[in-house]
């Protein structure tokens, strides 16, 4: 199959980058690994109030118009479609299936994920949890201890406060990324304890539920007992797919410029997967305009 442009990617930068390459007349495919479109819209259980012209919306609904728009306009949306491969040389996308889509520009929407403990038992054990806001109810008049020291940790610990008979928030060091619309209501509220400068070094359970985390810290080795575990230690990039191809930052982050290209001739990166500092649907969709509308002017001017 050959296309204009192969988008990787179906969340915000994605559905944009579709919604801008049918409107001038490009020929796209977006390619989206989940079983639907949007990204971490459909992790956000809080209303989005925050995207101009939009005073207040669903962040799934907002999921849901970013798709409509694409399809109604054109586009090729392709769920459970993961990009396995990319050869920069003949702007070539290989899925996970075999299948190859060929284009004139490739343009990379991968976003980011949560960063893991990566200790055993972390995907296997009942007990650790995905989310606070959509499970809170699991951990009524249980032991809860929370990994992190940013926004997610703070409010997840208020929210699951609010079931569990007890919440422990463990971080690593003494100074925390938190608002302090988040950290003063954490410091007050007598169900929470706060343990610093610890880091968690392995899980314990019996019959597949989690018992207990070991944790590390000033006062040596400790074993924390607990019914549930919620890990919040920020998000990395998914920037596997160029890995060796093209330039990218300690952290993963592709480097991109003003164009929002690559290293690499003719692969652009937009939204998360190359913005460490502003990761908002806004950029996303503001890097989808810049760079269709780039690769536009190129393939016309070539
Ligand atoms: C709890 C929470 C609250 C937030 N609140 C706000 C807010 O109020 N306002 C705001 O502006 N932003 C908010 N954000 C951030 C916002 O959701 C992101 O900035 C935005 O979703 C980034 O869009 P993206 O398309 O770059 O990446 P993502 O949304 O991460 O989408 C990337 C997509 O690429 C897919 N993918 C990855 N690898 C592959 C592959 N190999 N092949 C095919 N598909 C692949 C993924 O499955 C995913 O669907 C929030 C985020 C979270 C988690």
């Amino acid at each position: 199959m050959e296309k204009d442009v192969v988008i990787i990617g179906g969340g915000p930068a994605g559905m944009a980058a579709s919604i801008w390459c049918s409107d001038l007349g490009l020929s796209n495919i977006v390619l989206e690994k989940d079983g639907s479109t949007g990204g971490q819209l459909r992790k956000i259980f809080q209303p989005v109030r925050n995207y101009p012209g939009i005073r207040e919306i669903d962040p799934r609904k907002l999921a849901d118009e970013f798709a409509e728009q694409a399809k109604a306009l054109g586009g090729d949306l392709r769920i459970d479609s993961s990009a396995a491969s990319i050869d920069p040389e003949a702007l070539r996308v290989e899925l996970a299936s075999g299948e190859g889509i060929k284009a004139k520009a490739a343009v990379l929407a991968t976003g980011v994920r949560r960063r893991r403990l990566d200790l055993p038992g972390e995907t296997e054990l009942y007990g650790v949890l995905e989310s606070g806001a959509k499970q809170a109810a699991e951990t009524a008049n249980s032991r809860v201890v929370i990994v992190g020291g940013g926004d997610a940790a703070f409010e997840n610990a208020l929210i699951l406060a609010k079931f569990a008979s007890e919440v422990t928030l463990v971080h690593h060091s003494s100074h925390f990324r938190a608002r302090a619309e988040f950290l003063e209501p954490v410091r007050r509220n007598p169900k929470i304890k706060i343990i610093e400068n610890a880091v968690i070094t392995g899980l314990f359970g019996s019959e597949g539920k989690l018992q207990a985390v070991g944790l590390e810290g000033k006062n040596g080795v400790q074993r924390i007992e607990t019914d549930f575990l919620l890990v919040r230690i920020g998000v990395m990039p998914n920037s596997e797919l160029v890995d060796g191809i093209v330039t990218r930052d300690a952290k993963g982050y592709v480097i991109i410029d003003a164009n929002c290209e690559t290293s690499v001739a003719k692969i652009f990166a937009i939204g998360d997967v190359a913005s460490p500092l502003s990761p908002t649907i806004a950029t996303a969709v503001g890097h989808a305009a810049t760079a269709i509308k780039v690769i536009k002017s190129r393939l016309a001017s070539s």
